[in-house]
């Protein structure tokens, strides 16, 4: 510790001139102790003179960002409440509209405060910024805007720090100074070659631009060394983890695919695309290495994830394994069964199912057929991670749908078998800097590309108006002889409600728009078997239009289905529009996705009804969705015990992600203890701040 005391770069901010001890106190609730913590403090953006208009030269269509006091704030009702808080500057006044959050905006935008406002100029009565990105300025500030003439970093500002009375002005000065003093000290974090090779710019020289740049360019560029060093050291610590778990535990080698798998293919009435073939390639390559396996595999919904488990799961069972297939659902785990049932029960290859729905004698029996090892492949729910569930001999594991899975129970379905390989599946594709991050030690397999022969999918909306079209449509479509989903939410809070509006709803469809038509409902509370047998008339063609809660949202796949309509679509979630969809568009007819939605929506659902009606590319939508809410939020990462991140964002920095993970998985393998004398840095900053975290993935 002695050390640290002679670092200047580790004293706390305390002593830096204009700071004290209250203002250091503040700067600690937003995570700034010492003064390193504070040249890492970036601004989230900048003000630019030269790009403040005049409020008078404004156009609808363009964005802009203005200078001005305000004037009055009002509530103004109308179709919708809204917030006007109306600015001026020398040439004009503008007006800025707020729909939600109204009684903050109304309560922080007094009289008289000076404002910065940008975003994009409508014309709506009279020209307006809806939701503009804002930044309440001091009146100095105006003066450095205007005599400075260059960027002004905007700092993020809390109420902390607004309490001790530093405001965005204040803070800039303080670490004005800080740059100019400490930053030419900072130790460059990343080896040199690193930094050559990747084009990067030099910590220090990133730090001061970052603040204070010479302009929006080298702004970027720094940013973009901040985000690859976070990056990098994200990355090596993956890189350890996967590293550490191919050392540790010894895998199984399994030998090449024989007849049955021959057998197998041969029976399908398809040929594999050529990225199922790629697929298989890369996962039987893992396979036969004596390291366990550890594969994430990546495809859009109906691009035939399937077929490609089975078969992986058909070599296990050939070199003497059991496989299991795990499912986040029952009526997946029943649909994956009958799959399995119907095409590999007459290679003789013995499959079960089994779910919560199973229960005494029957349920027992069949754990007696898994533990003896009788069963070679299992599919099943959650339930087979539960206690009592034994294998024979397990070599195998498939996960479906991985992201309703946490990490600890994929490793538990692990501990059931001897270092069994492992495949997730996941339908909903996600974004490939985030894969590389969240599943970072895992390997990729994507699937992109569709199985020839399908039809094209078209989304329409309608409003409620039209609800009589959408029908009639979709009648049209039944006349043709093909099926049809009828989806709509469930909102109720109790079990007996839900199933009342389910049931309810589907009588009201019985008895009018649909009465001259076979129709069947499928919903959440229905037995296994209740479900299952609505399943099989539905795929036999028995019915014309299944009316389902939101769980047909995976796994049915019935070819001849062309419909699937959504009632209140703008209560779903992206993904979950994208998977309902994925349940038409498999056969060779075209196929049609109907969105009945309500006139009253929030702008956001908006924005998924206009997403999803332009583009069926799952990664497209999944890239978007991540955007709208965030990583943490759309995965959970927190729960992954992955650190969050602060300068790197993984919607946007797929480029930087992936040469941030090839840098270092490449240190990893040629200097794993990082003892070479260029990666000194790097083995001092990883023991100080990732090796506990490297704990905790592993952990997981
Ligand atoms: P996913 O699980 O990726 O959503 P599925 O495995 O359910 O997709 O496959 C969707 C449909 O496409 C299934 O009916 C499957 O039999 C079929 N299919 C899979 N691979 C091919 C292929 N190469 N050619 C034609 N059809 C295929
Ligand atoms: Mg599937």
């Amino acid at each position: 510790m002695a050390r640290e005391g002679e670092n200047p770069l580790n004293q706390s901010v305390q002593y830096l001139k204009g700071v004290g001890p209250a203002r250091a106190e503040a700067l600690k609730a937003v995570g700034v102790k010492t003064v390193s913590d504070l040249l890492y403090y970036v601004p989230r953006r900048y003000l630019d003179r030269s790009e403040i208009k005049p409020i008078a030269d404004l156009e609808p269509g363009r964005v802009v960002t203005v200078l001005g006091k305000v004037v009055s704030t009002e509530i103004r009702r109308g179709r919708r409440e809204r917030l006007s808080v109306v600015i001026k500057d020398k040439s004009g006044f503008l007006d800025l509209v707020w729909f939600s959050g109204i009684r903050y905006f109304q309560r922080i935008f007094r009289r008289g405060l000076l404002i910065s406002a940008s975003g994009m100029v409508n014309l709506y009565d009279t020209l307006q910024i809806v939701h503009p990105e804002y930044e309440i300025l001091s009146d100095e500030e105006e003066l450095d805007l205007v005599h400075t003439g260059r960027l002004v970093p905007l700092y993020p500002s809390t109420l902390d720090l607004k309490q001790a009375r530093i405001d965005s002005r204040g803070l800039r000065r303080i670490i004005k100074l800080a740059v100019e003093i400490y930053a030419p000290s900072l130790i460059e974090s990343l080896p040199e070659k690193v930094l050559r090779s990747c084009g990067l710019m030099p910590l220090a020289e990133a730090i001061s631009q970052i603040h204070f740049p010479d302009d929006l360019r080298l702004a970027q560029r720094a940013r973009e060394r901040l985000a690859f060093e976070e990056l990098f050291y994200l990355e090596l610590m993956l890189a350890k983890s996967k590293k550490a778990r191919q050392e540790k535990s010894p895998g199984i080698s399994f030998s090449k695919p024989g007849n049955l798998v021959r057998s197998f293919l041969d029976r399908l009435d398809f040929v594999l695309t050529d990225s199922q073939k790629k697929v298989l390639r890369e996962t039987f390559h893992d396979m036969s290495s004596p390291r366990p396996m550890h594969r994430l595999l990546q495809g859009d919904v109906g691009s035939g994830k399937t077929v490609v488990a089975m078969i992986v799961m058909l070599i296990a069972v050939e070199n003497g394994y059991q496989a299991a297939l795990m499912a986040p659902t029952e009526i997946l785990a029943e649909q994956h069964y009958l799959s399995c049932y119907e095409l590999l029960e007459e290679l003789g290859v013995k499959v079960a199912l089994f779910t919560g729905s199973l229960t005494g004698r029957a349920r027992k029996s069949l754990l007696k057929e898994v533990e003896e090892g009788e069963i070679q492949i299992v599919v099943g729910t959650h339930t087979l991670i539960q206690e009592g569930v034994e294998f024979a001999k397990l070599g195998f594991v498939t996960i479906d749908e991985q992201h309703r899975f946490g990490v600890r129970q994929r490793a538990r379905l692990k501990q059931k078998g001897h270092f069994p390989d492992v495949l997730v599946m996941t339908a909903t594709p996600i974004p490939r800097s985030l894969a590389l991050t969240l599943y970072g030690d895992l390997d990729i397999s994507v699937i992109d590309q569709m199985p020839p022969g399908r039809g094209m999918i078209f989304t329409r909306e309608f409003g409620e108006g039209n609800r009589v079209q959408a029908y009639d449509f979709l009648k049209s479509e039944l006349d043709k002889g093909r099926q049809a989903y009828v989806v709509f939410p469930i909102i109720e809070e109790s079990e007996k409600l839900e199933l009342k509006a389910a049931v309810s709803y589907y009588e009201k469809l019985k008895e009018g728009k649909l009465s001259t038509y076979r129709l069947d409902l499928l919903h959440g509370r229905m037995k296994g078997s209740e479900k299952e047998e609505i399943m099989r008339r539905f795929r036999e063609g028995e019915t014309q239009a299944l009316i389902a809660t939101p769980v047909v949202e995976v796994g049915l796949d019935v070819p001849n289905a062309t419909v699937m309509l959504i009632e209140h679509p703008e209560r779903f979630g992206l993904s979950q529009l994208h998977q309902l969809r994925g349940r038409i568009g498999r056969g060779g007819h075209d196929s049609f996705c109907l969105l009945v939605s309500s006139e009253k929506k929030t702008p956001e659902a908006k924005e998924r009804i206009k997403l999803i009606s332009s583009t069926t590319d799952g990664f497209k939508i999944s890239e978007y969705d991540m955007q709208m809410r965030g990583p943490g939020e759309f995965f959970g990462t927190r729960q992954h015990g992955l650190p969050e991140l602060r300068y790197a964002d993984l919607a946007r920095d797929y480029g930087l992600v992936r040469k941030a993970r090839e840098r270092a998985f490449k240190l990893v393998e040629e200097d794993p203890e990082f003892t070479g004398k260029d990666n000194r840095t790097v083995k001092e900053i990883f023991e100080s701040k990732y090796k506990d975290r490297l704990r905790l993935l592993r952990a997981g």
